[in-house]
Parts: C-alpha cells; structure tokens; sequence
C-alpha cells in the first residue's frame, strides 16, 4: 500500500510549488526512486476539456512545470499527454498552459492516441480495455491529477484521471457499455488504474473545484499537494476529508467488493502537514446516494438518480452536449435541448462538457426524500 503525503502549499507561486514537489520525492526516497536516467516519462495531467487556468478544472500548470523540470534533471525525457472529452487537443493544452511548458523544456505535449490492449489484472472486471499506445510505451507514468467532485462518481483524484488513458470517443463508448451503473464504472476506472499503474501520483489540490465538477463547480482553495505510490489510499483519505461518506464513494465500494486491502488501511497511511482526521469545511458534495440505496432495476435507478437538465438563458447553442451524449439522448435545436430521458444513462457528458454551465444536475423529488430520511 504505502503512505499518502499532504503537503500545505496555498497558491501556485512557482517557487513554493517547486519547493513541494522535490518535497513530495524526497519522502518517497528521492526522485531517482523512480525515475532513472534515459526513462521517457508519460507526465498524464488533467485536460478534461479546454479551460482557461483560472477555471481551476485543469492541472495547474505550475505543478506540470515542476515535474517536467524534475524529470529532466534526472536524465529522463518528459512528455505531457491527457485525451479530452472532446475539444482538439491542442487549443485545450494551450489554454491550460501546458504547451507554453513543452516549448520551455522543448519537450512534447501531444494528446494519448492509438489504442491499444491494456494487460489487467487477474482480478480485473473487464478484459478487454483500450488505453493510448504512448501509455503503454512509456518507461514511467507520473500521475498529475486534479482534486474535484465530480457529478458522476463523486469525486475525481489520483484513481479517476486515468481514465484520460482511454483515447477519444472510446471514453464515450465505456459510458454507454456500464449504463446506470456507477459501480461498474467505478470497477472499470479500478481495472484501469490497476493495469496502468502509475509510478508516482501527485495531487494538485492547491485550488480543486467542489459543487458540480469536473468542470462546472465552483473553485475551492483546499490549499494541499497530495504524493502517494498508492492513489487508492489517497483518494479513500480525501473522500472522508472532505466531508463525504465512502459508502456514497462509488470507487470505494468498488473497492470493497474486491476485498482491497486499501479500503480498511488508508487512514492509517496519511502523513505530513495534515492528517486524515482533518475536515475541510463547508464542501459541497455531488448527492449519489441512489446507487447504495437501490437494487439494479433500471426503471428504479433512473426515478432515484439525478437528471440534466437545461438552463436555457445560459446556452450559446454550440451543440457539443448532443455530440457527446454516448446514449443518443439529447436533440439540440436552436438553443433549446430535449432530453430523452428513459434513453439517459446519468452519465453527465453533456453537463461535462457544455462550456458556460447551462447544464445542471437536479435531483429528483425521489432522491431528494430519500437524501432527506437517510
Ligand atoms: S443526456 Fe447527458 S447525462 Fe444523459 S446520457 Fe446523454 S450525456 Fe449522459
Ligand atoms: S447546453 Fe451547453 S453544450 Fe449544449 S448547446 Fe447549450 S451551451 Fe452548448
């Protein structure tokens, strides 16, 4: 398993960030621990989709140019790499600042094509899963994930960015294949995770996002750097940290239905300037109590789940929500978007992916009742 490091560092001033990272490191051996002299190195950040650094959905760049910059200096030869929802990679990393990195270091930052098997695991739930060729071909992967909610899963940390791994619009296609099911989604980022295996994972947790992430929450300073070989135990400590409950953690108890040792250790693998009893305050949580309250009955699931639905005043009728919809779901006509609701799997692509937030995600009266009693 390993321990889970938390560094306090309030703002991304480049000098403080670098400070923290060659931290990070040292408590895990020194960077030579993992990375050695000719290893190219996959630097897999956060590029969901293209955002302006400010929105706080991506990996900050200042956290990016400290880990390129440790790589290099330890003869390896970084390069930045994600697969976005669905905007071109190259105006997304531009927006994020990561090109501005590749053109300082002179080093690459292309997005994760050409899919490929991912070897799993014995255990695994899916056998047959494809992740970007350049994953697979890299000597080390370093893990630069983002803390956020997230509308679908609850939260994304070090675990959920692999999913990134997966090129293009076959991301879409997972979501059609689990459908409702959170768990089997949870269980497919767990086979990911586990095939991919990161060398290092570090946590830009310094301005995460809560309300309704990945992309349209609100900004929250929670002002720490999370390390860790072992992202299960971090993303486990964080959940409680931030005032969630595992059992509405979909990872968790994917988790705990393979019986992984990280379900039970990781309180105990926290270290740094903050332990896990550390609350933050006043976080708000995405509500996906349906999955543990309910037995698999679609018809069910769908009542007790929460919908998107569409705030039209915002819209700027760009249509990127019905191109990404993986169960054909949703017609957008004129700035006005009609949802198919008994053909929605609650996937939130479209809230995801819709740039100015006009899209939310309401829960229903069902849902609102039972969050009420329970
Ligand atoms: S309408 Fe939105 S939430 Fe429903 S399936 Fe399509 S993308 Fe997913
Ligand atoms: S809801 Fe958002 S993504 Fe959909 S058309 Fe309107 S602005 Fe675009």
């Amino acid at each position: 398993m390993g321990k889970v490091l938390f560094i306090r560092q309030e703002n991304y001033d480049q000098e403080g960030i670098d400070s923290a990272i060659l931290r990070a490191f040292e408590n895990f051996g020194g960077v030579r621990n993992f990375i050695s002299k000719g290893d190219r190195v996959l630097l897999k950040v956060n590029l969901v989709s293209g955002h302006d650094v400010e929105r706080r959905v991506t990996t900050d760049p200042s956290i990016v140019r400290s880990a390129a910059k440790i790589v290099i200096e330890s003869g390896g030869t970084p390069f930045i790499a994600d697969s976005p929802g669905i905007d071109g990679f190259k105006g997304a990393a531009e927006k994020a600042g990561f090109m501005n990195i590749a053109r300082e270091f002179g080093i690459e930052c292309h997005e994760l094509t050409d899919p490929v098997d991912l070897p799993v695991n014995d255990g695994a739930d899916f056998r047959r899963i494809q992740v970007s060729r350049y994953v697979l071909e890299a000597d080390k992967v370093i893990n630069l994930a983002k803390l956020k909610t997230h509308a679908q899963m609850y939260l994304t940390m070090g675990v959920k960015n692999l999913f990134g791994c997966v090129p293009g619009r076959l991301k879409a296609g997972w979501h059609y294949n689990v459908g409702l099911s959170r768990e089997k989604f949870a269980s497919l980022l767990l086979d990911i995770y586990l095939g991919v295996r990161p060398s290092f994972t570090i946590l830009d947790g310094v301005i995460g996002m809560h309300k309704e992430g990945p992309t349209s929450g609100d900004p929250y300073n929670f002002g720490i750097i999370g390390a860790c070989v072992d992202a299960l135990s971090m993303d486990f400590a964080l959940c409680r940290m931030l005032g969630g409950k595992l059992e509405d953690y979909p990872l968790y108890m994917a988790a705990k239905k393979r019986n992984l040792p990280q379900c039970e250790s990781f309180a105990s693998e926290v270290e740094g300037d903050i332990d896990s009893s550390h609350v933050f305050p006043n976080v708000e949580l995405p509500k996906t109590r349906s999955m543990r309250l309910l037995p698999h009955v679609p018809f069910l699931e769908r009542l007790m789940t929460s919908k998107p639905v569409h705030i039209p005043e915002k819209c700027i009728g760009c249509g990127r929500c019905a191109e990404i919809c993986p169960a054909d779901a949703l017609r957008h006509e004129n700035r006005r978007l009609y949802f198919d609701y008994g053909k929605c799997i609650r996937c939130y692509c479209c809230h995801e992916m819709c740039p100015v937030k006009a899209i939310k995600v309401k829960d229903s009266l069902l849902l609102k009742l039972v969050n009420m009693i329970s």
